[in-house]
């Protein structure tokens, strides 16, 4: 990058408010994905005003710019590729009005999940997207990825709480999208073309979201099941009823086997599949929903089924579903981390087919996921030393999304495509709903400068290259 646009990036931003050294640049190198690329400057803008500037600035002089939040993604959607602008959210960081009446939220987009959550728990209402990133990923980084969490069964996901947005678009211009009204068509449906979008069409600079009272009461049950089928048919028989959870989560045997050792009395011996669930409502509601769906699981063959009321024994039931990540790095270093989608009844044939994958490629796979959405992380688990392991797994991972594809499901759950899938879009996708993407990115985007290589044309061979690389 030429000093003369670094120069002008400073006057932009303020001199303390950006950074080419490299200590800085390292920082801003890398997000959840674990791969780096080094940007050639980094910048945190306050306003929409200066982002519009930034924006006109890489149009006139072109460089890539590539938004950033928390960089928590998982598919490295906030990395620098070509190098250029990182732009950070972190000073646009406030929670502009909680209105309780309406039940909706101005934010800033570098404002935490975890800090809206906190603020709206004083009104008594909360915000349903939960991903488990949620304490330190930004509202601005959910849009961007549409992130989903354990509550999406029931409450949807970030798009279905995103209002209205202010955005610059890659050209500069600054952009009000959507309505503070809760019915609004007038014209295209920009806020949900924005949302999801990964940071390729447009930055977020503010989000009015809707918020949701805090139920009166929540039960917690953990069911264990001695095979992964009868567990598919207790989520069948609980979601044909009239019973929604809030959440209704699944581990498979290796998931288990994993938990185990945190949880020994809550877990029979025989257990090869659990689910954890949960429901909230007045408390009449709960303890009748709760009944509901303890006997839909033992009709189905669960071996056990625990329940809870009080916040402390619902914390120890979701011991095994927080405690299965650290648990799983325990068996090997490295993991690939897909969040495929099937429609939750083929989700049993889901999970034979990886298995038999898993025996085909000499793997080790655990999953885990929401079954009440048939968002399944598939987890991979690799030794980064055993180069033919991890030329293996990559065999697989095309495999998965092949089979996924073929029961109807999706590449991606809530991770977003990123570079990390964006070799394997077309698995999924037909080329002409491609093209019009192409287009619409074309036309809001015609010089390519907002984060270029997301989501189209990051090429496989390079994902590849990358992966052995990273290994050695
Ligand atoms: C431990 C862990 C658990 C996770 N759990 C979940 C989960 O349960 N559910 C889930 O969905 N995800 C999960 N994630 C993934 C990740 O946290 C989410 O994708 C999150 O939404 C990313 O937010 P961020 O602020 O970190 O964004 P970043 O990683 O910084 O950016 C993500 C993408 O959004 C774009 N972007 C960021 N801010 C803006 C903006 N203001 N305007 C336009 N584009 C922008 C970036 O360019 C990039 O493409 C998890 C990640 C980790 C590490």
């Amino acid at each position: 990058m030429e000093k003369s646009i670094r120069q002008k990036i400073r006057e932009i931003v303020g001199r303390e408010h950006c950074s080419d050294s490299r200590e800085d640049l390292i920082l801003y190198s890398y997000d959840a994905m674990n791969r780096r690329y080094l940007p050639d400057m980094v910048a945190h803008p306050q306003t929409a005003l200066e982002v519009s500037r930034l924006l006109k600035l890489a149009n006139e002089r072109s460089f890539p710019v590539v938004p950033r939040g928390a960089g928590t993604g998982l598919t490295g959607g906030s990395l620098a590729i070509d190098g250029g602008l990182v732009l950070t959210t972190r000073r646009m960081n406030r929670i502009l009005e909680i209105d309780p009446d309406s039940l909706t939220a101005w934010v800033e987009p570098g404002v935490l999940n975890g800090e809206l959550q906190k603020a709206a728990a004083k009104y008594s209402l909360f915000f349903p997207p939960d991903p488990a990133s949620m304490e330190f990923s930004t509202l601005g980084g959910n849009a961007a990825e549409n992130a989903g969490g354990t509550r999406a069964v029931k409450y949807g996901v970030t798009r279905d709480y995103v209002m209205a947005l202010e955005v610059v678009m890659p050209t500069g211009e600054i952009v009000h999208t959507g309505s503070a009204s809760i019915k609004s068509v007038t014209g295209y449906d920009l806020t949900r073309l924005i949302v999801g979008s990964e940071g390729t069409l447009g930055v977020i600079t503010r989000l009015l979201l809707k918020l949701v009272p805090v139920p009166e009461s929540v039960g917690t049950m953990l069911a264990s099941f001695s095979e992964i089928q009868s567990a598919a048919r207790a989520v069948a028989r609980i979601m044909s009823g009239r019973v929604t959870p809030s959440t209704l989560e699944f581990m498979d045997r290796n998931a288990v086997e994993c938990v185990k050792a945190y949880l020994e009395e809550d877990i029979p011996a025989g257990a090869a599949a659990l689910l954890l669930m949960e429901v909230d409502g007045s408390p009449s509601v709960v303890e009748e929903d709760a009944g509901t769906i303890e006997e839909a699981c033992y009709k189905e063959g669960a071996l056990q089924v625990k329940s809870a009321r009080e916040a402390d024994e619902r914390a120890s039931l979701w011991t095994a579903r927080r405690s299965l990540s650290p648990a799983i790095m325990k068996i090997k270093p490295l993991k690939i981390n897909e969040d495929v989608s099937v429609p939750r009844m083929k989700i049993p044939d889901l999970i034979t087919g990886i298995e038999k994958l898993a025996t085909r490629h000499r793997l080790t796979i655990v999953n885990f996921g929401h079954a009440g959405d048939g968002n399944v992380h598939v987890n991979l688990l690799l030794d980064p030393d055993d180069k033919d392991e991890v030329s293996r797994a990559q065999e697989a991972v095309r495999e998965l999304f092949e089979l996924v594809v073929s029961l109807g499901g999706s590449l991606s759950g809530e991770h977003g495509i990123g570079i990390a899938k964006a070799p394997y879009l077309g698995i999924e996708l037909e080329n002409s709903a491609i093209e019009v993407m192409r287009k619409i990115k074309q036309a809001l985007d015609p010089n390519n400068i907002l984060n270029p290589h997301k989501t189209f044309d990051y090429a496989a061979s390079s994902l590849e290259r990358e992966l052995v690389h990273r290994h050695e």
